[in-house]
């Protein structure tokens, strides 16, 4: 195959060969008419692969991994996880394959992986397939974050099938090939840990440890140590979603991982308003994973990682408990110092200030205020003009005014780099996948153009800056995927 710029594409399966007991080899079901409608040409290009060879029918059978190279194994992984609280034993990949583990130009192991490829031993009730619109939703939001340099998973492509699938209606079924620092999640951990056998557990962390957190290995508790690094990788992430006002919507702990990635766009998306209560998903009727209880549900997800890594961290259960429970604690303060620190950056300010921040919060929720909008009429002088009772607002201006350092210029230019102008807006997402499902893609290319630049202002493109009409009704996103 010639999808490579120079040697053949090689596909590694070290998930495969190390951990046998954790997947299931499996091949993607057949594609009748492949034809591609988004390719993300840059990270082709990071990963040594050629974008136009890619477009051929070669490189379409690789995404729809109908052909792929000598030597790939591809597999199911299993994993068990919490959702919405309850402990699912066996999860795993119903609809969803790794292909493979490619090293990208800067040497960094990622995984190529597919979802919507077709049944496994893992699907349970479900037709292993998946619908244009939420293969192209997943694409658009992973751009989004990966310029906005929040860590994620990327879409190499979305391939539509040809294929109708069966949902609320038929819709157009499609193939999402993605990339990712690896697919290790909270709940492979818990599905080792539940296997009662702690040589297989082992190997998991062994293989973890090497891949993502490798300096855990000089510390003198490495898995305890292994643990305190996923536990900080993930504040580090939530502060981030925290920051720019990403809801993921189903942060079950199989959609947590060990590196730290935001992985498993499903009912995904961004704030508006700011309200610590928003909520988009249909099917999460108690708010568990609202924007406010984000970093809450994180530590607790981090907590049954605690669980499953117990008979690692210590042979005396009471010791490792303890030692476990210091790690997952920390999780709070780690959290803190990571928004405290976005925080005071998007204000422009050289040093954290809570109550500043905690003030400013409650005047945004308190008046409605459009979360993105905010920072960047901040740094241009304009705030004011977004809050129905600008008084409020006045009062707590003089307070930041008066940390701002000397050269405001250069705050404020600052402040712009670290905050949006464009994050995709639900009415502007649904409009560009609508369309898309109908067969037009323009609106989605220009929309992933748009959010791939997310800093700087450009003439023209006014409406992606805006929140949606007001008496617009509320977003809901569904997890029918
Ligand atoms: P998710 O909500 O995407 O994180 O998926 C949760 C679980 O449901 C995973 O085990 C998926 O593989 C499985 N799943 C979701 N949709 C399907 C489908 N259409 N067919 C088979 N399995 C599915
Ligand atoms: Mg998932």
């Amino acid at each position: 195959m010639s999808v490579t710029a120079g040697p053949q594409l090689e596909l590694d399966s070290s998930f495969a060969r190390e951990l046998p007991r954790l997947s299931v080899p499996w091949t993607a079901a057949p594609v009748p008419a492949p034809t591609l409608l988004a390719l993300g040409e840059e990270l082709a290009t990071e990963l040594g692969l050629d974008a136009a060879a890619l477009r051929e029918p070669a490189g379409l059978a690789l995404l729809v991994g109908a052909e792929l190279p000598g030597g790939a194994r591809p597999v199911a992984q299993a994993y068990a996880g919490h959702q919405f609280g309850f402990y699912q034993p066996r999860l795993g990949d119903g609809r969803a394959l790794l292909l493979g583990e490619l090293v990208d130009r800067r040497g960094q192991r990622r995984d190529l992986h597919l979802k919507g490829s077709g049944r496994t031993p893992f699907a349970r009730g479900g037709d292993g397939k998946a619908a244009v619109g939420p293969m192209l939703r997943e694409y658009l939001m992973g751009e989004a974050m990966h310029a906005l340099g929040i860590p994620t998973s990327r879409a190499l492509a979305v391939v539509a099938t040809g294929e109708q699938v069966v949902r609320e209606t038929l819709l157009p079924g499609a193939v999402l090939a993605r990339v990712a620092a690896s697919h290790l999640r909270v709940g492979t951990f818990q599905y080792a840990a539940a296997a009662g056998d702690p040589a297989l557990l082992r190997e998991l962390a062994d293989h973890a440890i090497a891949r993502h957190h490798p300096g855990a290995v000089d510390a003198d508790t490495p898995y305890l140590e292994f643990y305190r690094r996923v536990v900080d990788a993930q504040a580090s992430l939530v502060a981030r979603w925290m920051l720019v006002g990403f809801v993921h919507g189903v942060m079950n702990t199989d959609n947590t991982t060990i590196s730290g990635e935001t992985i498993d766009y499903g009912p995904c998306a961004f704030m508006d308003a700011f309200d610590p209560a928003t909520v988009f998903s249909s099917i999460d009727h108690g708010g568990r994973y609202s924007y406010g209880n984000q970093p809450g549900i994180a530590q607790w997800n981090l907590a049954r990682l605690g669980e499953a890594l117990l008979p690692l961290i210590d042979e005396d259960t009471n010791v490792a408990v303890e030692a476990a429970t210091e790690v997952v604690r920390s999780f709070a303060e780690r959290y803190e110092w990571y928004f405290a620190h976005g925080m005071a950056a998007k204000l422009g300010l050289e040093a954290p200030d809570e109550p500043l921040v905690r003030d400013l919060l409650s005047l945004l929720h308190a008046q409605h205020v459009d979360h993105t909008r905010f920072f960047r009429a901040l740094s241009r002088g304009d705030a004011r003009s977004l809050f129905a009772e600008p008084e409020a607002f006045d009062a707590w201006a003089q307070r930041w005014e008066a940390l701002l350092p000397p050269d405001r210029a250069a705050a404020a230019a600052a402040m712009d780099r670290v905050n949006p102008v464009y994050i995709p807006r639900n009415h502007v997402v649904e409009e560009a996948l609508t369309a898309a499902t109908a067969g037009d893609m323009a609106p989605f290319h220009r929309l992933v153009e748009v959010v791939s630049d997310p800093f700087a202002e450009r003439p023209g493109l006014e409406r992606y800056a805006e929140p949606a009409p007001a008496g617009s009704r509320p977003h809901v996103t569904y997890c029918g995927t």
